[in-house]
């Protein structure tokens, strides 16, 4: 063969042997066919063959079985970010001028989501208390396509009843997704409790380094599962294999990461309880917040994200605490190795229905960090509160801003 020819040739090399520990990372976008007749039959083939890389080369494969197995469904689909694997199902299952009921606690982004594209579409709206199963029963009907959870709620973190949810959404003709982020399905199975649509963002805990954005879709029924692929393939919705590998990474120390987050998260949660300008901490492990029951009943354990309302009065000093923090980063995007904390804004996302609690909620992920050094800093930071309220000292700045 000429070296121009050679240059663009893959050699024939044996796999014979190679039994590695870890996954392949496989990139494609042509898949190569036997003849015309395989490449025109292409899209009647078994729908976890290979067609194009869009959907999916075997490090997807590797991947989706992988979640399939842990959430106990029948299929997963691969999406650039959690929020697409929450629009994705949304969008392939409900029709334009359908409805749809959301929990008042959704994660903001999906509820900008409605408010744009869903409304755009005239899909019907309705924004449910995520703990007042009355609440939803008055607003669900024979119309409402899709329930949607997420528990605990995203900031305020209410737990919902997955079981008697979805008993009602079934009754009513509807299918249940729910945003399982939070838990991972190594704490929370929702749909052994009747989900039939579990969503991750393994952007945060599963791949677990905060170097990555992807989304998972798993449902409980082939049919419904083949559906939502679908849609992803028409939509364009394709991820990178080399991204696959570094969530199969991740997932291998998924649960030791979570054990030791949980454990920190809970001395960390206890440590705050503990300071006098501690309204409330919102960890579910604690029996003070309200989740507590539901959580107890329903999951195996924490993960290392929890919510603390301080009093009202240290809401404007607030900002220059923030400023002494050395060990804690402030940023979006939980589930990693290191320790974070924002402020997140409650009201100004418009979700103030349910929500009787300060505008300004704490946002803690607690990493792998020792916890000493993480208390250190918080010490630091309820210092700096202490001293500014004790001088009345008010920066001026309203919580409002701070959001
Ligand atoms: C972060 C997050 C998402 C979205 O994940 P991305 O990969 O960042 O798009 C969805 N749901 C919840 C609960 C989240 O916290």
């Amino acid at each position: 063969m000429d070296d121009q020819t050679r240059c663009v040739t893959k050699s024939t090399v044996s796999f014979r042997g190679y039994e590695s520990l870890t996954t392949p990372i496989c990139r494609a976008s042509t898949i190569r066919f036997p003849n015309a007749a395989a490449y025109g039959a292409r899209h009647s083939r078994d729908v976890d063959g290979y067609i194009y890389g869009l959907y999916g080369t075997p490090t997807h494969r590797f991947l989706e079985k992988t979640l399939t197995d842990l959430e106990q469904g029948a299929r997963t689909v691969l999406v650039p970010s959690g929020q697409a694997a929450i629009a994705l199902p949304i969008l392939a299952l409900v029709p334009a001028g359908g409805k749809i009921l959301l929990p008042d606690s959704v994660y903001p982004p999906v509820r900008d989501f409605a408010e744009n594209e869903l409304s755009a579409l005239n899909v019907e709206v309705q924004f449910y208390d995520p703990t007042d199963l009355l609440d939803l029963q008055s607003r669900i009907d024979r119309t409402t396509d899709l329930v949607w959870i997420e528990s605990p709620g995203s900031t305020t973190m209410e737990f919902q009843d997955v079981g008697e949810i979805a008993r009602i959404a079934h009754a009513n003709g509807a299918l249940v997704g729910c945003d399982n982020s939070w838990a991972t399905p190594l704490l929370f199975k929702p749909l052994q409790h009747g989900a039939d649509i579990v969503v991750e963002a393994l952007s945060k805990y599963i791949s677990g380094h905060s170097d990555i954005l992807m989304g998972s879709v798993t449902t409980s029924d082939e049919v419904l599962g083949q559906k939502i692929k679908a849609a992803a393939g028409r939509m364009g919705l394709g991820t990178s294999p080399d991204d696959c590998g570094l969530v199969l990474r991740g997932l291998e120390t998924l649960y030791i990461r979570l054990e030791k987050s949980q454990a920190s998260a809970l001395k960390v949660a206890r440590w705050i309880a503990a300071q006098a300008v501690t309204k409330q901490v919102l960890h579910p492990a604690l029996p003070s917040c309200p989740g507590h029951a539901l959580w107890k009943r329903d999951f195996s354990g924490a993960s290392g994200v929890f919510s603390v309302l301080l009093e009202e009065a240290a809401l404007p000093h607030l900002s220059h605490a923030f400023d002494v923090l050395e060990s804690f980063s402030i940023g979006a995007s939980w589930g990693g190795t290191k320790s974070l904390m924002v402020p997140m804004p409650v009201e100004s996302d418009h979700r103030s229905k349910t929500w009787q609690g300060p505008d300004i909620v704490l946002r803690l992920s607690i990493g792998l960090e020792q916890t000493d050094v993480l208390t250190t800093d918080l010490a630091r930071f309820f210092g700096e509160l202490d001293q500014r309220m004790a001088r009345g000292a008010d920066a001026g700045l309203t919580s409002a801003r701070l959001g």
